[in-house]
């Protein structure tokens, strides 16, 4: 399996890397993102035959098809190791930690009040309590064999305000050859955030407390990524978003999702995700591509709108950071989508010069517009429900009153997040197509929203009790990008 770049496609055939070259890195070197030069195809026998499998044996057989130079066997180690019970029980643990993504099945009815199937599936059972771990903790095990085999090191530098961070760091943790230099502005996170980061004692995991706000921490990343040199010497690698193995660790879930809620394959389901990056739902369009039956791929967002308004619309508008809200839902304030420029691609028939221009008219212009309209920047809006796309967005009030609804429904407590998506979601039900909602976030992590919307905290799962009272490492330093470089550079010794 050979990887292209959104930004030179077929036009430039010499650019095709294995899965393995890309790894480690972000964004390909002409400022593209990457994918598969085609889409491995699942047949209905082979669909059928993974219904009886684990969530790790289900997990090597999606992979294997994108991994295609990883050896067989190392990566079933690779996935047995990464999607344990024992990962994967933070929070309801029991009987149902062995099937990773367990479902629970809610009855509802849609607005004609006919009687739909409403499913959550459970992706935030792993150590951070948030559905990152899904991908994350493949990644830290996916990386550390890398760098064994290429006998490398690989210096971890990024910048968050809460579940990135933290869930890169519980997978890199103890790592051989990784350390994480981890920014977070001091102070700003929730005190659970910063008790499941900062009470992290690993020798290679590194906290950085930054004082003043997230978007400084970001520039200071940005600052080194342009570093050219810093960052070959000091050996600086990302695992934000883009990078393609997240991505495609997630596809797993959806045809496990798949799977669980149906016993044949003419059977259809919808999915309904809450969004931001548009990561997750990337992965969603990726396993409808290889052929799962998906009917419809619903983008949940809050009041930061960009994907809904383009699903409306057409039109892909990048918001400023004032124009960006900080809301109950934090995790999906975005201004853009930075996973986005995939879905484009494959919309636009991967024409990859089209693609070029039109995320260089997002820099210089903010934005572009597929509406099809007179002075448009193409038609292809047109084209877009084909794909299964569809949206909705939700608001504070929103997330509150599901949150009531919910809790009072099904007596299940459900983080700002998934409240998103199922606030969404019902907009969407269809008798006869079950709805997955992939349930982001624990309510814990949550906990100022769930105490406002029920008047009364979040259960904590077991182990998660007094976490604010371990002890913390960190190292709070002023916005100034020369002292970040120097901490480095002395823990690394390069
Ligand atoms: C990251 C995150 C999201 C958004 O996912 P994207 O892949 O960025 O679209 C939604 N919910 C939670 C809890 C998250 O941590």
């Amino acid at each position: 399996m050979q990887y292209v770049s959104t930004r030179s496609g077929h036009a430039q055939p010499s650019t095709p890397q294995q899965f393995s070259d890309i790894l480690l890195g972000g964004l390909a070197p002409d400022g593209g993102l990457y994918l598969p030069e085609q889409y491995p195809q699942v047949s209905g026998a082979e669909l059928d035959a993974w219904r009886k499998l684990s969530y790790a044996d289900l997990a090597f057989e999606v992979l294997k098809k994108f991994a295609t130079d990883i050896p067989d066997a190392d990566l079933k180690a690779l996935t047995h190791q990464t999607y344990r019970a024992e990962v994967y029980c933070n929070a309801r643990a029991g009987e149902h930690a062995a099937q990773i993504t367990p479902l629970r099945v809610l009855e509802a009815s849609n607005a004609k009040g006919e009687s739909c199937r409403l499913i959550l599936q459970a992706l935030s059972n792993g150590p951070t309590l948030a559905f990152k771990d899904m991908a994350m903790q493949l990644l830290g095990n996916l990386f550390e064999y890398t760098l064994a085999k290429q006998h490398a090191e690989l210096n971890i530098f990024g910048a968050t305000s809460g579940d990135t961070g933290s869930a890169a760091e519980y997978a890199m943790r103890g790592k051989l050859g990784i350390r994480v230099f981890m920014l977070s502005p001091h102070k700003k996170m929730s005190a659970f955030q910063t008790a499941q980061m900062f009470s992290l004692q690993d020798p290679n995991i590194f906290n950085i407390a930054i004082e003043g706000v997230f978007d400084d921490c970001q520039d200071m990343v940005k600052a080194v990524s342009n570093d050219l040199d810093f960052k070959a010497r000091q050996k600086i690698g990302t695992v934000n978003s883009i990078n393609w193995a997240r991505v495609v660790a997630q596809v797993v879930y959806y045809f496990r999702g798949y799977l669980a809620a149906t016993s044949s394959n003419d059977q259809k389901v919808s999915f309904t995700v809450p969004s931001g990056n548009f990561g997750n739902i990337c992965a969603g369009h990726i396993a409808r591509m290889m052929g799962l039956p998906i009917d419809k791929l619903v983008a949940a967002t809050n009041e930061n709108d960009v994907l809904d308004e383009f699903f409306r619309t057409g039109v892909y508008r990048v918001r400023k950071s004032a124009e960006t809200y900080h809301t109950s839902s934090p995790s999906m304030d975005i201004s853009k989508a930075s996973n986005f420029e995939r879905f484009i691609f494959d919309l636009l028939g991967r024409d990859s010069e089209r693609v070029r221009a039109l995320f260089h008219k997002v820099e210089t212009a903010g934005g572009f517009d597929l509406s099809g309209q007179p002075g448009s920047d193409g038609d292809e809006f047109a084209k877009v429900a084909q794909y299964g796309f569809r949206s909705g967005k939700s608001t504070h009030q929103g997330r509150l009153d599901t949150i009531r609804d919910v809790q009072d429904e099904y007596g299940i407590t459900i983080d700002t997040h998934t409240a998103d998506g199922i606030k969404v979601a019902r907009d969407y039900l269809t008798p006869g197509v079950p709805m997955i909602v992939l349930e982001t976030a624990l309510a814990a992590k949550f906990n100022e929203t769930i105490l406002e919307a029920l008047g009364t905290d979040a259960e904590r799962p077991a182990g998660f009790e007094d976490i604010e009272a371990l002890p913390q490492r960190f190292v709070v330093m002023a916005a100034d990008i020369a002292k970040v470089k120097d901490f480095i550079a002395e823990r690394t010794g390069l």
